[in-house]
């Protein structure tokens, strides 16, 4: 690292939303950093801010004074899922290659964003994954970022970083915070200015550590496999009742309004929406053949998770555009043990 570019006072900070990486920020910015936030997201975490980056931005610059640039890092996450170096948590969650993958990206932008190191609000001993001591030395190294990965939260109890040793932060005034607990955290928040109602509760929210969708989405992978499976197939296990027929064809249904919303924001080439048209349902979409047959089928069980249960003889629209579904496909409503059949 050429020393004159630390002069810059110019970091990147890994933004997650959380009361960590806030803090972190805060830290920076107490000392005369200019920091600038981005956050990674993927339909796993961070769906808000892939469905709507600008609202997403609006809300946390309101909050908490964050302005943070949004980047999609769904085609990082599908390559690293496929091949973890480091494995997987409990369930589907690569957490240390996915935060070497994150660092990576970071650091291709400490350039054109005129940043000399980057922050992220980790705590020592916090996460058993990837915050112990030695990961947390291997991730800085596999990124790349060996010297200039500064922690503020932890700092003082871990070695001392380039940007420190400079001068260019000062080592005094970062934490020296340990273990899983928040209360500290949450007191220096207030001192901060956050109001109780904004700061936000412990991270979770990650859909890879989920066991239901963990399941769905091993199942993806070994369909597409040897390919992988692109942004869309992945979309399509985290939302709704989930079938797979013969053919390997998907058909989602919505569970609800919030997520037929979600579903019909999914129209891509290759994807048909359907619902039922005579009477309420859900909105349902299918990924792959659109022929007759599988056009009957989805019409059955969309028609079953509709306000047609029980009956016969109604029709299902569909069409490529979730808002003009000129076509129309008639089927007897399924029983729902018949669609059972085909679940995921
Ligand atoms: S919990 Fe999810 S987002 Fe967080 S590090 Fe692990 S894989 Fe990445």
């Amino acid at each position: 690292m050429n020393e004159d570019a630390m002069i810059r006072k110019r970091c990147i900070a890994l933004y997650s939303g959380g009361l960590d990486s806030i803090l972190a920020i805060k830290v920076m910015q107490e000392q005369g950093i200019e920091v600038v936030p981005i956050f990674f997201c993927t339909p796993f975490f961070g769906s808000d801010a892939l469905k709507a980056p600008e609202s997403f931005q609006r809300v946390h610059a309101r909050k908490y004074g964050i302005h943070v640039r949004v980047i999609d890092y769904t085609d990082d996450m599908i390559q690293i899922v496929s091949r973890p170096r480091h494995g997987f948590g409990r369930h589907l969650n690569p957490c240390i290659d996915c935060k070497i993958g994150m660092l990576r990206r970071a650091k291709q932008l400490l350039g054109s964003l005129n940043a000399s190191f980057v922050v992220t609000g980790e705590v020592l001993g916090q996460r058993p994954m990837s915050q112990m001591r030695q990961t947390m030395r291997a991730i800085e190294k596999e990124s790349g970022l060996e010297d200039i990965l500064l922690r503020p939260l932890c700092a003082r109890n871990i070695e001392e970083t380039l940007p420190e040793r400079l001068g260019i932060v000062k080592r005094d005034a970062l934490w020296d915070l340990q273990g899983r607990g928040r209360k500290i955290q949450i007191e220096r928040a207030l001192s901060y200015g956050l109001g109780e109602e904004d700061i936000p509760t412990p991270a979770g929210g990650c859909l890879l550590t989920d066991e239901q969708i963990a399941r769905k989405l091993r199942k993806t992978f070994d369909r597409c496999a040897p390919s992988l499976p692109d942004r869309v197939d992945v979309m399509l296990d985290v939302v709704g009742r989930k079938f797979v027929f013969e053919d390997s064809t998907v058909l989602v249904v919505a569970r609800d309004e919030a997520e037929s919303n979600l579903v019909s924001t999914m129209g891509c080439p290759g994807n048909v929406f359907l619902k039922t048209s005579d009477v309420p349902g859900p909105l349902c979409i299918m990924r792959g053949r659109c022929t007759s047959e599988n056009l009957k089928l989805a019409a059955g069980i969309c028609l079953r998770y509709g306000k047609a249960r029980g009956s016969t003889g109604h029709v299902a629209a569909y069409g490529e555009d979730s808002c003009n579904l000129d076509l129309t496909v008639e089927s007897p409503v399924f029983s729902v043990e018949y669609c059972r059949t085909f679940q995921d």
